[in-house]
């Protein structure tokens, strides 16, 4: 008999704890009729904005916009250079891009995480803003950044999209900057059941701008002073996020614990190199990431025995052709680069057993 696939983060036992929730709220919502910015948006900003420590939260469509929607709400555009981590999935650059700016890379450290001592080299007189990313679910030194951007008259802002719950010295992630992004996408740490996302911010300026640019640049229905867009949290997402929220510190919990247990475990496994938490950081494991050699072919020896590992990311940004004409080239950025060829995202989220990650283990101790 094959024993059951093991996915990479299991949805289904996460609506399983909240599916009674899920079904009185969406009856309400439609009872109501409050589709666009119902009061169940309100309610879970209000809930959001609290259970990060930060004044204003936002909800909008997605993660890349609400980076889009900081950017331009900072005035921001041509001309203006945002750095971003060499290592990230992709949105965050494009969230830059599509406000007209340009995503300068820098390379990571250890950790992952934007490398503080890397930034001096990539300023330029047209550098506005930091964006560093927290991820795999740990926050990226941020006293030294923001010693950096008081330095340098910048901006410092969060993709906080892997780090919902995440503390750095005991503030929450999207609270350590000027503006943060984040994202619901369904595999987040909290995740909706279709796109999401939302911009936190301290500033009430920031915050007044992007309500406007969320919602077609009014703030008064049919008054429209400038070009905004359509980016909102759909009211129906919105109780989905609300009842995660109510679990997202256990189940946070449960993803702490399951990385312990891969530490114990991975610890006598030769070649495998655990992940390592800097100084500080609440990590929430939005993935646990391993080195390993010839990662390629354990990654394939682990799918083919129903293990739902991945790469996260397998190509630096620079290297993605779509970012080709921003001029980088292969060993630009040696770190990330180097990352990207021998990093392992094993199966981990709050409902993964004891017994399932002994048989990860088992495999990878077999592919090795
Ligand atoms: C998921 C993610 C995003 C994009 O979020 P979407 O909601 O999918 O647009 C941005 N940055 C990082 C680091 C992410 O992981």
């Amino acid at each position: 008999m094959t024993p059951a696939p093991i996915p990479l983060v299991d949805l289904k036992a996460q609506h399983a704890e909240i599916a009674a929730e899920v079904e009185a709220g969406f009856a309400r919502v439609i009872a109501e009729t409050a589709f666009i910015l119902g009061p169940a948006v309100a309610e879970f900003e209000t809930a959001f904005a609290r259970f990060c420590g930060v004044p204003h939260c936002l909800g909008v469509g997605n993660g890349t916009d609400a980076i889009e929607l900081i950017v331009r709400a900072l005035g921001l555009g041509p001309g203006d250079e945002v750095l971003v981590p060499a290592n990230t999935f992709i949105a965050t650059a494009l969230g830059v891009l599509r406000a007209g700016a340009t995503p300068v890379p820098v390379d990571c450290d250890a950790f992952f995480l934007m490398d503080p001592g890397q930034i001096e080299a990539r300023i330029t007189p047209r550098t506005r803003a930091l964006l560093p990313v927290h991820l795999f679910g740990q926050i990226a030194d941020m006293e030294a950044l923001r010693e950096i951007a008081a330095l340098r008259g910048l901006a410092l802002l969060e993709d906080a999209a892997q780090s919902q719950g995440a503390r750095r010295h005991g503030r929450a992630s999207g609270a350590l900057g000027d503006a943060a992004a984040t994202s619901f996408y369904p595999g987040k740490n909290l995740g909706a059941y279709g796109d999401g996302g939302a911009v936190l911010t301290a500033s009430d300026e920031i915050a007044a701008h992007v309500r406007k640019l969320r919602n077609w640049g009014s703030e008064q229905k049919y008054h429209h002073p400038e070009l905004g867009f359509n980016s909102r949290l759909d009211t129906l997402q919105a109780v989905v996020l609300s009842a995660k929220l109510r679990r997202l510190e256990a189940w946070n919990d449960g993803r702490r614990r399951a990385a312990a247990r891969y530490d114990e475990l991975l610890a006598g496994l030769p070649g495998v190199e655990t992940p390592r938490t800097l100084a500080g950081n609440e990590h929430v494991w939005h993935l646990y990431v391993v080195r390993v050699p010839r990662r390629d072919e354990v990654l394939a020896k682990l799918n083919a025995e129903g293990i739902g590992a991945g790469i996260h990311y397998p190509t630096s940004l620079h290297l993605h052709g779509a970012l080709r004409f921003l001029g980088y080239r292969e060993g630009d950025f040696p770190v990330a680069e180097k990352a990207a060829r021998e990093i392992l995202s094993l199966p981990l989220d709050p409902h993964i057993t004891a017994a399932q990650q002994e048989r990860v283990t088992e495999i990878l101790r077999q592919a090795l």
